[in-house]
């Protein structure tokens, strides 16, 4: 079972004094919706807390390939169940739809619809990245199978992908509790194919997604070279499509470039409608930390916020995982948290970053990029040709580096600041309204950071 996991988890890294100390006193309990972790005193809580916490968290995630809320309490007791190797609540979790008997091995049998009531739209940060594909979704959520059908949602690691079509459906079940929905993940699809051909309940698993109302389905992209499985998907698919149950899938590409993936199926991806999920920018990523901060009762101010969300770019997890980091110094040293904190806390991460965005780096790159010269840069000829790839350099030079305005408009040829907040609006507003533009610069933030 999951506590199992952990155990052989930390067998692996701690001694056995630790263990014996900090981690074998604990309970767990999987519950439907969250893990309950329970210490015997405050001692070991805090300790725990601390330390192992956030390692649980990442095992939870990986074990049921979703992440659940740990809570953390204090419980003398260690719960009975837990001696005989088995999470107590499970059956009490399992709500009475979804009552399939628990699976060999002790497993844990979580709500049939595997969602995550934590990822909702309520605390899905809005921003120019994700406008889209948060509307088509917020659509879909109040019209399951009337709209667009399959809707797909694709975009790069850590970009909120699985968290916005769970929203969807939460949302769907907090419409309509009797909908039946269902969320997984497209490497959990196939392991539960293969079992139920080898345990000869193909049928069942055949009936339990053909009685769907709605299917989610994660990261799509796992079904590369696996031809049987796309064979199953694949009638499965249609008919839900075709008696108007809805589809969702997600992919870290656009369906027609997807790998290994049959033909037939990459059309009928696009049948509906498709939306991308883009990185954030800084001001959704100062949006997401501030919101973080505030859910986890965290003091953070607008400043460290904008240090943070300036020094990681490339998606949400990352930058939540830096809040984590930040907080957790800040906690260690019993400090508010603030630039300096912040700067210390994640140094290491910074290190590595730093040394390859320069000012200069970002002026030759786009130069080399839309083919003009590097002087042309700082030059004050204003034709258009140069305009746009001037612009699009100070632009990054902001998103990317810790220079101010009047830094930036310094190092294009000692240009006013107010040259470099017009050259941001310029690009902003594109990015909104030029496929084109906005994909350059996607790219651009990719060589860049990559
Ligand atoms: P993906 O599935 O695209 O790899 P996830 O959905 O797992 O990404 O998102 C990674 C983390 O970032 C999750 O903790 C998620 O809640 C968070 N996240 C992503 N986008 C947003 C957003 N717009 N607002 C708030 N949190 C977000
Ligand atoms: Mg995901």
């Amino acid at each position: 079972d999951f506590w199992t996991h952990c155990l052989d988890h930390f067998q692996g890294i701690l001694t056995d004094q630790q263990l014996n100390t900090w981690i074998r006193p604990l309970a767990v309990d999987v519950e439907s919706d969250k893990v309950v972790v329970k210490a015997p005193n405050r001692f070991v809580a805090q300790w725990v807390k601390d330390r192992y916490i956030n390692q649980i968290d990442q095992l939870a995630r990986g074990y049921f390939e979703q992440s659940y809320p740990i809570e953390l309490i204090i419980s003398e007791a260690k719960a009975a169940a837990q001696a005989k190797g088995r999470p107590a609540a499970v059956a009490e979790a399992a709500p009475v739809e979804s009552a399939t008997p628990p699976r060999a091995g002790g497993q844990v049998v979580l709500d049939e619809s595997r969602l995550n009531p934590l990822f909702n739209f309520d605390n899905f940060v809005r921003g120019k990245a994700n406008e889209l594909a948060r509307a088509a979704a917020l659509q879909v959520a109040d019209n399951p199978g009337a709209g667009y059908n399959p809707l797909f949602v694709y975009g790069g690691v850590g970009l909120g992908k699985t968290h916005l079509i769970q929203a969807i459906g939460n949302q769907v079940l907090a419409n309509n509790r009797r909908s039946i929905v269902r969320y997984i993940h497209a490497e959990r699809y196939f392991s539960d194919m293969v079992r139920a051909i080898r345990t000869k309940s193909f049928e069942d698993f055949k009936r339990k997604y053909d009685s769907l109302d709605l299917l989610l389905i994660d990261d799509i992209q796992f079904f590369a070279g696996k031809d049987r499985t796309q064979e199953e998907f694949f009638y499965t698919f249609n008919s839900l499509i075709e008696s108007g149950k809805q589809v969702i899938i997600t992919s870290d590409t656009f369906p027609k470039d997807l790998e290994g993936i049959e033909e037939r199926l990459k059309s009928r991806f696009s049948w509906g409608l498709t939306v991308m999920l883009e990185p954030p920018e800084l001001e959704m990523r100062v949006a997401i930390l501030l919101n973080k901060a505030k859910q986890e009762s965290e003091t953070l101010d607008e400043a460290s916020a904008f240090f943070i969300a300036k020094q990681i770019r490339s998606n949400v997890r990352e930058l939540e995982g830096a809040l984590k980091r930040v907080m957790a110094y800040a906690r260690f040293h019993q400090q508010p948290i603030s630039v300096e904190l912040a700067k210390e806390a994640l140094k290491d991460l910074l290190a590595v970053q730093n040394r390859q965005i320069s000012i200069e780096n970002i002026q030759k790159t786009v130069a080399d990029f839309y083919k003009i010269k590097v002087a042309d840069m700082y030059a004050k000829k204003r034709t258009r040709n140069l305009a746009r790839p001037r612009q699009m350099a100070m632009y990054l030079a902001k998103e990317l580096t810790d220079m101010s305005l009047p830094e930036i408009g310094q190092a294009f040829g000692g240009r006013d600041h107010t040259t470099v907040i017009h050259a941001c609006r310029k690009i902003e507003e594109l990015k909104g309204s030029d496929l084109t533009l906005r994909r350059d610069y996607n790219l651009l933030v990719q060589v860049l950071t990559g």
